[in-house]
């Protein structure tokens, strides 16, 4: 059995908040540096940069996972994974037509950039990406399987946009299996606490210093070639 090192939670320059230099390249880049082979990007309610990481990570032999970092109606944060760009990208879709389009305004929010897997810019989406989509919670389990995808409840020891802060629970019957805790929180105590859910710790990163470094926090132990192999291995107990 292999163990590969992940961080399924990334941003690219497409999320409002996320810095310009994290283009497709440089964050696979910068993902290999720090030793992991896995990652997923998730951009706010997007998928639009998503194939375009693949492509790079191909090229740079890192697994891209293509993600999205889903803002329910409530304002929970819920990271979700796809097995293929064509999966992601039709729930991207799907997400777009749950979403007001709210005009962006870049110099408020930031620039919201379209990017190919050579890191040229193709265009700027013109809707602001973290606004709430009318999608709830306890729907989001079912809607990301139809699309053969895993999903987890963000950051959830974290004040902004985690469910415990805002639900203030989190239940077996709302549907999850797996649950993410932010860098620096303690993983086992939230394991203990919600022992239905299988965690995993991610970076968040908004800036390329914030991508993970391989350790011993963030394994993934199996063989995964591919996406799809990933996302398996993720859903599994
Ligand atoms: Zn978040
Ligand atoms: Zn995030």
């Amino acid at each position: 059995m292999t163990a590969h090192h992940c961080d399924l939670h990334l941003h690219s320059a497409l999320s409002p908040c996320a810095d310009d230099d994290n283009t497709p390249n440089n964050l696979v880049g910068m993902a290999s540096l720090n030793g992991l082979d896995v990652i997923a990007l998730t951009d706010h309610n997007s998928c639009r940069n998503c194939r375009a990481a693949m492509r790079a990570g191909e090229r740079m032999g890192v697994i891209v996972v293509p993600g999205m970092e889903l803002t329910t109606a409530e304002e929970i944060h819920v990271v979700c994974l796809f097995p293929t760009a064509d999966a992601a990208e039709a729930f991207g879709l799907f997400v777009e037509e749950r979403m007001m389009k709210i005009p962006n305004r870049p110099e408020i929010f930031g620039r919201q950039r379209l990017m190919d897997e050579d890191d040229r810019e193709t265009g700027e989406l013109p809707w602001l990406l973290s606004a709430a989509s009318e999608i709830g919670f306890e729907e989001v389990p079912a809607a990301v399987r139809t699309y053969g995808g895993v999903c987890m409840p963000a950051h959830v020891d974290r004040h902004a946009n985690g469910v415990l802060a805002i639900l203030g629970d989190l239940r077996a019957d709302m549907g999850y299996v797996l649950g993410e805790v932010s860098r620096n929180a303690a993983k086992a105590d939230y394991a203990a606490r919600f022992p239905f859910l299988k965690f995993f710790q991610d970076s968040d990163a908004h800036f390329l210093w914030d991508v993970a470094e391989a350790g011993p926090d963030n394994l993934l132990t199996g063989e995964i070639a591919s996406a799809a192999e990933a996302v398996a291995l993720i859903g599994q107990k």
